[in-house]
């Protein structure tokens, strides 16, 4: 059975003492929500994982890592290698968000990669992909997702499946506050359920979590997630007050 999840991807905010903080208000809010078949995940940034791997302890929040480079260690100044993140008890990466496609230059070449190398260190990926705004309006959009996935993930086994997230995320959706209608949603992870039915077989498309990313809040969060392809929601501006990323919890 797939899972519901929603996470947290909390971008470059929060300093050590905001991570502190957060995360007890989290803790706090969701400790009696009956999370059956529910996981909670947040990303803070890298230099307050391995304290932030600490304060969930002993909780249902479960901390993951915002992205990672696919090399194994090397002359690779300012990244982070699977190993480190395993190191320190982190077992979840995000990749692909289209943050690192557009300001960081991430190409689909370079995200094979990452998905490679996380699967190899035996890291589970939250694979982030979605169409921007003009492909939408040209009616692009379905084949913009599956040539995103056919050139960064589906060379993956059916074995490896187990490990991957996935988050649809249109791009013209992130932090601005306009948000895929709930049928937009489905329309577009029925049909990504259908290209892994496709691909790989019956029980990779039932089993893998699609969870939908852009400007999922309280107000909106219980009708998106309605839906019966969306697993959940990758949540970015209100993942960052507990009260409103509890209330998305809530909804699911
Ligand atoms: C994101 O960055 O993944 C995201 C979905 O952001 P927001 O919720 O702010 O649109």
């Amino acid at each position: 059975m797939r899972q519901k999840i929603v996470a947290g991807n909390w971008k470059m905010n929060n300093n050590a003492k905001e991570t502190k903080q957060l995360i007890k208000g989290i803790k706090k809010s969701i400790k009696k929500l009956p999370l059956e078949n529910t996981r909670v995940l947040v990303a803070p940034t890298f230099v307050n994982l391995a304290k932030a791997v600490k304060r969930v302890k002993k909780s249902n929040v479960e901390v993951v890592a915002q992205n990672m480079h696919q090399s194994k260690n090397g002359a690779f100044t300012g990244e982070i290698s699977a190993d480190m993140l395993q190191s320190i008890g982190i077992s979840t990466v995000i990749l692909g968000h289209s943050e690192r496609r557009s300001v960081f230059g991430e190409t689909a070449a370079v995200l094979q990669e990452k998905v490679t190398a996380a699967i190899q260190n035996n890291m589970e990926i939250i694979f982030c992909f979605g169409e921007m705004l003009e492909d939408r309006k040209s009616n692009n959009h379905f084949k913009v997702v599956e040539n995103q996935l056919k050139n960064s993930i589906f060379h993956l086994e059916a074995r490896d499946w187990e490990h991957v997230i996935l988050a649809y995320e249109p791009v013209w959706a992130i932090g601005t506050g306009e948000t895929a209608s709930p049928e937009q949603a489905q329309e577009m992870h029925a049909f990504i359920r259908n290209l892994l039915k496709e691909t790989y077989n019956n029980e990779v498309s039932e089993n893998t979590s699609i969870l939908y990313g852009g400007s999922v809040k309280p107000a909106n969060a219980k009708e998106i997630f309605s839906k019966p392809d969306v697993d959940g929601g990758l949540i970015g501006g209100a993942a960052l007050k507990s009260e409103d990323f509890t209330a998305i919890i809530k909804a699911i």
